[in-house]
């Protein structure tokens, strides 16, 4: 099927008198016969629910529609992005493990690598999201276990050259995670550009309606774990706590990942998504398509009313000719660049401030790629722990305001930002 058809209907088949929607299975836990046919499911043996910490058929249902969007072998849905991507890293890398990421990422990725999995012994080398192949490869080290980036970064904007690193991640025997967050499935789909793992805020634009925080990680199975079992030794030898199971054996390149970070991670973690808000994200995937050419029609109209108009000083949007990534963009997101504008108003700090304060119709949120318009400013909030060297280095001046574009009738919008923008 196609991907539009796929929103509405991958994931979930009813048989004949079944409920037409995925039906919301409020419940812990799930009964068995006999103490054995439970055993079996503990041993990995059987497949089958028992405890909705470690899945539930709502998450499951939501996570498969995932899947088939994103082009993957397998999906599990989380409570946050921040359980998704610190999943996703701690699945093959432990103490003593080494990450390079792009330093143009969300600012709470930022911290949760730069300063909580650095605490765990996990070290972090955060490169431009514009080196060179020779730079990247300077950065991987022996110990290195991926390269991680986002399609188009929040808040910077950048766009990130999936091809340039999914080549250098595995010159070096390493899988490429991409935080495909801003752009979605539909806009770009990191697999067929390279990538191996691809995670998600499901808050974002796949819910698309401020109503759950969510996250989410898919699997191209295309990394081969086993060719590189010095490195990934959790995935390609026997796990105790399931009597010597070894995921890659039993659950093959397309479900070990997946698999190893369910019954490990979500079982001793537990980020695990309540059924009501898997369905919620279910239901706002339905209309995906549909919101994401608004969102980016009405973003390129705002970008060019603010690219000309006399109180701003610089216009960040890839779908801008003239925008440093306007050429990666033609290339991995040839339908559109989001909802989301970046740009500095003349004044700096204080001058994004006042602005800020006027706007009636854009609420300031610190929220995101939703359908009603927000509006933030990361140096005094997302990005407020990190000094001025650093939010230069993650693209984040201390002007710049971060223009979520709604759904809105984008004439009402314009007003709204010009009166705004008035002296
Ligand atoms: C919001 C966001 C996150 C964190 O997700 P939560 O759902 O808020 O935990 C991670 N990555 C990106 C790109 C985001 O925009």
């Amino acid at each position: 099927m196609k991907f539009d058809t796929n929103c509405l209907h991958a994931g979930y088949k009813p048989a004949g008198g079944e409920p037409r929607n995925i039906p919301i299975i409020q419940s812990t836990t799930f009964r068995y016969e006999t103490s054995e046919d439970m055993g079996k499911l503990f041993d990995l043996e059987a497949s089958g629910y028992f405890y909705t910490r470690l899945q539930n058929p709502t998450s499951d249902a939501v996570a498969a529609r995932l899947c088939a969007l994103e082009g993957g072998t397998a999906a599990m849905l989380l409570s946050s992005g921040q359980a998704a991507n610190f999943f996703a890293i701690f699945n093959i890398a432990s103490a003593g493990d080494h990450i390079v990421s792009s330093a143009s990422i969300y600012g709470g990725t930022y911290n949760l690598f730069a300063v909580t999995m650095k605490r765990m012994g996990i070290s972090f080398t955060f490169v431009s999201p514009d080196a060179s192949e020779e730079e990247l490869a300077k950065a991987m080290q022996p110990n290195t276990k991926a390269l991680f980036g986002e399609t188009i970064a929040n808040p910077a904007l950048t766009v990130l050259d999936i091809e340039r690193f999914a080549k250098v991640a595995h010159a070096h025997g390493v899988p490429l995670i991409v935080d495909n967050t801003f752009a979605t499935p539909y806009l770009c789909r990191p697999f067929e550009w390279g990538a191996d793992i691809v995670t998600h805020s499901t808050t974002k634009y796949l819910d698309g309606h401020a109503a759950a925080v969510g996250g989410a990680i898919v699997d191209s199975g295309n990394f081969d774990w086993d060719r590189y079992s010095d490195k990934f030794p959790g995935l390609t030898t026997p796990d105790d706590s399931y009597h010597g199971v070894t995921y890659t054996k039993k659950f093959g390149l397309e479900g070990a990942y997946i698999t190893k970070a369910t019954v490990q991670l979500m079982r001793d973690f537990g980020s695990t998504p309540a059924p009501m808000n898997s369905w919620l994200l279910g239901m706002g995937m339905e209309t995906l398509p549909l919101r994401m050419q608004k969102h980016c029609a009405n973003a390129l109209a705002v970008a060019k009313f603010l690219q000309g108009h006399p109180n701003v000083s610089w216009v960040h949007y890839a779908g801008l000719e003239g925008d440093q990534y306007y050429d990666l963009a033609q290339k991995y997101l040839p339908k559109g660049c989001c909802g989301v504008v970046s740009f500095g108003v003349k004044g700096g700090r204080s001058g994004a401030e006042r602005f800020m304060a006027k706007l009636e119709l854009c609420s300031i949120a610190t929220h995101v790629a939703d359908a009603k318009t927000c509006v933030l400013h990361p140096a005094s909030a997302t990005h407020r722990q990190m000094n001025d060297e650093e939010l230069l280095a993650a693209g984040v001046g201390p002007d710049l305001v971060r223009l979520s574009v709604g759904i809105e009738d984008v004439n009402d919008l314009i007003a709204d930002l010009a009166r705004a923008l008035e002296d």
